[in-house]
């Protein structure tokens, strides 16, 4: 990660070499034709860069498409890059603007609504594949990760190194670092990282700033430039822990376990976090189609301990100590990930580096935060919407706040959810039946399912979890977007820090060149008008946006 200083100069040169003014007619060929005459490309790029008649595009775009929903998509990128170095991606960035072509950056391929891959604009595709080195450092108790990578190896990597070091990430051993903590993953621990800006300048945390530093935690990766690595910070874990996944069937009195699990799931001992997976499966009891709620445990120490608690504070669940498991803390990610996959859970922890994706199939999840617990009946009619049988594969997820959640304030990272909430709510349909029909179905579905909920969860703005991207909330325009217009998606997942985000936005990428359905809006004409206004100055001429911020900023 010593590559900070020497490309500095690198990039003042590049600069020189070009200028910005981007021509959508060029095409695609003169896009390769720039990268090929890069000047200091360390490695040979044409290894790298796939068109759409390259005999492997294919399989180097689907080979981490998670949602199969945008698998046959007729949106594809032009070229993908799958870089080997940082001066490779700095090319793409300088390329990709010269010839008027959009970037969509893929780490693990995991978006939800596939704005790493797919855009109705012409696109190049920047795949982080071959960027996934990882370093741990068991001393400083921290670890440098190439955005490429995924939480299975980081979490392998860790456990390389040592027994009593962990770090509280997703439970999915594919997804990606890139998307993941940029996405604020419940609030990731990250001390640095190292991000490619709109002028190709390799900037690490000092460099960048505290402002783009905050931003790139929780505001999502894709609006700011391309993340290169992070550095994040291990905590401590005891050496056995405990997991329980305990099932109870709306026979065996899942509602009520549920309604007690919100009152106290937040309150818990801090080292115990319990999830609810509920679904629809069959009965064996009575042949029929019935709900099943799945609670997921992990414990940070040993079944002798964790089982009083549970007794103390959950004892609906009638938890034994033959529905617990003590592993070590790779053996709970192992675990964790195989409840999803559907494997045994004894792998060994070789298992985290598994590259082959396994596909879900057709895919669309929301998300929902919840302040206070739901009334019984409330509950009762969520429950009744997942016995629907014209959809496939119903889930609906509770994961509970509390705990270091309750300790971090709002504002300390972009990722704004914290102790307002008592638990946070994924909701998903899967579906592996091809055809518009069977989609739609779903799709409404699932759209009937948040209509339900609304009264029942947050509210004004109603809150939602970027990386769980949901299209639905609301999109930007295909020109320019307004902050008033794309505040209806984002002060849902942001709420408060949306306008300081837009601020950063429009201070370190000015021309809205990273941007997407849901990139952070620059603050434009009207922001500044209004602005103006409440300076009680009467604008004289229409200027152009970054510009005109910046005379306002002078004259304040
Ligand atoms: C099966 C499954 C399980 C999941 N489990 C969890 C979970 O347990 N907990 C949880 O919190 N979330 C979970 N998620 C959601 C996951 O955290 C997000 O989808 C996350 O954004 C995926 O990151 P990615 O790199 O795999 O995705 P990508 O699709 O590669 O990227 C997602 C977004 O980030 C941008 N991006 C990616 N890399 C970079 C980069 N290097 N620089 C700048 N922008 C970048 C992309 O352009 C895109 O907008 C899960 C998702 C799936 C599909």
């Amino acid at each position: 990660m010593k590559y900070l200083s020497s490309y500095f100069t690198f990039v003042t040169a590049i600069a020189l070499f070009f200028s910005f003014e981007p021509s959508s007619a060029d095409s695609h060929e003169n896009f390769v034709r720039c990268l090929y005459n890069y000047p200091d490309i360390t490695n040979t790029i044409s290894n790298v860069v796939y068109t759409q008649t390259n005999s492997s595009y294919s399989s180097v775009l689907d080979h981490t498409i998670e949602n199969r929903r945008f698998s046959n998509s007729s949106s594809e990128p032009l070229v993908i890059v799958t870089p080997l170095d940082v001066s490779q991606i700095q090319a793409t960035i300088i390329c990709s603007q010269r010839h008027g072509l959009q970037i969509r950056t893929r780490s693990g391929g995991h978006d939800y609504e596939g704005l790493s891959y797919v855009a109705q604009v012409p696109f190049v595709l920047l795949d982080l594949l071959n960027l996934r080195q990882i370093t741990v450092d068991e001393e400083s108790r921290t670890a440098w990760v190439q955005s490429g990578a995924t939480l299975g190896e980081l979490y392998y990597s860790i456990s390389q190194k040592s027994k009593t070091l962990g770090f509280p990430a997703g439970v999915c051993a594919s997804v990606g670092i890139g998307g993941h903590i940029s996405g604020g993953g419940y609030g990731l621990i990250c001390v640095n990282a190292h991000i490619i800006d709109v002028n190709g300048n390799l900037l690490g945390r000092q460099a960048m700033g505290e402002d783009l530093f905050w931003a790139i935690r929780g505001g999502g990766g894709a609006s700011f430039g391309v993340i290169v690595a992070w550095k994040v910070k291990l905590v401590p874990v005891p050496s056995t822990v405990t997991m329980f996944d305990v099932s109870r069937t709306l026979e065996e009195n899942a509602t009520e376990i549920i309604q007690k699990w919100q009152l106290v799931a937040h309150k818990l001992d801090e080292r115990i976090i319990i999830r609810v997976d509920i679904t629809r499966v069959n009965s064996n009891k009575h042949g029929k189609l019935t709900i099943q709620a799945r609670f997921v445990s992990l414990f940070l120490g040993g079944v002798e301990e964790l089982i009083p608690l549970m007794q103390n504070s959950l004892p609906e669940l009638g938890l034994d100590r033959n529905d617990c498991k003590e592993t070590s803390w790779i053996g709970s990610a192992v675990f964790n990930n195989a409840l999803l996959i559907g494997s045994s859970g004894n792998e060994p922890p070789e298992s985290m580096l598994n590259k082959t994706q396994i596909r879900f199939g057709n895919y669309k999840g929301k998300s929902d935060y919840v302040k206070k617990p739901i009334p019984i009946e409330g509950l009762r009619g969520l429950l009744r919407l997942l016995c629907d049988a014209k959809v496939e594969y119903p889930l609906v997820q509770l994961a509970p706040y509390g705990g270091i959640m309750n300790e971090i304030s709002e504002s300390e990272i972009a990722f704004s959810h914290r102790s307002q909430y008592i638990y946070h709510i994924h909701y998903g349909v899967t579906w592996q039946e091809e055809g518009d029909e069977i989609a739609q179905r779903h799709m409404d579905w699932i759209r009937r399912l948040y209509k339900y909920m609304e009264p029942y969860v947050s509210n004004s703005p109603r809150a939602a979890y970027i990386n769980y991207r949901d299209l639905d909330i609301g999109v930007n325009n295909n020109g320019f977007t307004s902050y008033t217009h794309a505040s209806i998606w984002g002060l849902k997942y942001f709420n408060n820090n949306f306008k300081r985000l837009a601020k950063v936005k429009t201070k370190v990428d000015p021309k809205n060149f990273f941007r997407n359905e849901q990139s952070i809006p620059i603050l434009s004409v009207e922001t500044i008008q209004h602005k103006r206004k409440q300076l009680k100055m009467v604008p004289q001429i229409t200027l152009t946006n970054s510009y005109a911020l910046h005379i306002l900023n002078c004259r304040k």
